[in-house]
């Protein structure tokens, strides 16, 4: 936003005559006659970045929580706003949290309250709250009492981290006491796990949201093998909306179908994921396995795998447990067999032998996996990707 408003300096000769701003949103006061041109020099500043404007509405126009509204002799007045679909809903008095978290709901709404509204405001503002927090269990007059007391921080002088506890009544709240008297150590309490927390959440999850490798065939038989460290979801939109424009630099897919004609009908409907893989080492080899075993139509082959490994990738079988098939133990990332590495000898050797009787033990294969991946870093790196 810094940059946007540097630009906006740069090009416009106007200027307002009020603007303020709050991360992304801007509250400025312009002639209505210049609000055309502002708003279109904000919206030519980048194609992607698309602003909104709010005008005022029956002299009043929301910034954030405030309300701001103009004065018969055009003076602001403010007062708190709320949203048509706010619901007055807050945490309930009654509800077992730590007398804390309970007394901080009323002392923030009354105290937003005084130092948010004018005078002409305060008394009508505080009888929404009043009616608000009435509706959530509080009684009135010990929230006036708990708005009255601030919460003062004593300054940190001891460098103790401090302690997160569940609030159980008549319990917890007595360790921290202790705790604070006997050692200086500050409890935070959590409130008490919710039954949503347990039950898994009952919305489906999209297989292909996750990174990886993944596969969408054509009605040819053959398939378009890719990779991405971003949903998979979203790069097969990316190949929709390629094949849409006849965007051949942007997806292979789009190349292939534009050079073979309407012969081939791509199923983005059957698209699936051949391996979960989020770093970029095991998800390259992995491509380049799953590229050498599927007939294709990719613009390349991926990384250069060593050919003697071929025989081994055609005879894995590809199981549907995604997290623990044959070929993800060739892929395992590097961090998790380092402890290997140190009685390992540091060898340079590319294409390692692959032994005819005995199968490679899964430490074998990730010694090679690590080796292959290591020359393909340094031989390969202007390779194009393939996705
Ligand atoms: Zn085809």
């Amino acid at each position: 936003m810094e940059w946007v408003e540097r630009e906006l300096v740069d090009k416009m000769t106007y200027r307002p005559r009020f603007w303020l701003r709050y991360v992304d949103d801007v509250f400025a006061i312009v002639n209505r006659d210049d609000l055309a041109i502002i708003f279109q020099c904000l919206n030519s500043l980048h194609e992607k970045v698309h602003f909104t404007k709010e005008e005022e509405k029956e002299g009043g126009l929301p910034f954030l929580d405030v309300m701001v509204i103009r004065g018969s002799g055009g003076e602001l007045h403010t007062t708190v706003y709320r949203k048509p679909t706010h619901t007055n809903r807050y945490l309930h008095a009654s509800s077992h949290h730590h007398p804390s978290q309970i007394s901080s709901v009323p002392r923030s709404l009354i105290n937003r309250a005084l130092s948010l509204c004018d005078p002409p405001y305060i008394e009508c503002e505080l009888r929404v709250v009043r009616q608000a927090l009435e509706n959530n269990g509080y009684s009135w007059r010990q929230s006036s009492r708990w708005a009255q007391t601030t919460t003062r921080r004593k300054p940190y002088c001891v460098n103790r981290s401090p302690v997160y506890l569940t609030y159980v009544k008549g319990v917890t709240d007595k360790i921290s006491h202790y705790l604070q008297r006997r050692f200086d150590i500050v409890t935070r309490f959590r409130p008490p796990a919710l039954v949503k927390s347990i039950l898994r959440s009952p919305k489906d999850r999209d297989p292909l949201n996750v990174p990886g490798v993944y596969k969408i065939p054509c009605d040819c038989g053959r398939s378009y093998i890719g990779e991405t460290r971003r949903n998979i979801t979203t790069r097969v939109k990316e190949h929709i909306r390629s094949m849409k424009n006849v965007d051949t630099d942007g997806s292979a897919i789009a190349e292939y179908v534009l050079a073979s004609g309407t012969t081939h009908y791509i199923r983005f409907d059957k698209a699936s994921v051949l391996s979960r893989e989020k770093f970029l080492v095991p998800r390259k080899i992995r491509e380049a396995i799953e590229i050498s075993r599927h007939p294709n139509f990719n613009r390349d082959h991926g990384w250069l795998l060593p050919t003697a490994w071929k025989p081994l990738f055609l005879s894995l079988s590809h199981t549907t447990n995604l997290e623990q098939d044959s070929i993800s133990s060739v892929c395992l990332q590097e961090d998790e067999s380092n402890e290997d590495d140190i009685n390992e000898p540091s060898e340079s050797v590319t294409e390692p032998s692959l032994p005819t009787t005995q199968p490679l033990s899964a430490r074998a294969m990730r010694a090679a996996a690590r080796r292959a991946a290591a020359s393909q870093f340094g031989s390969c790196r202007d390779a194009r990707t393939s996705s």
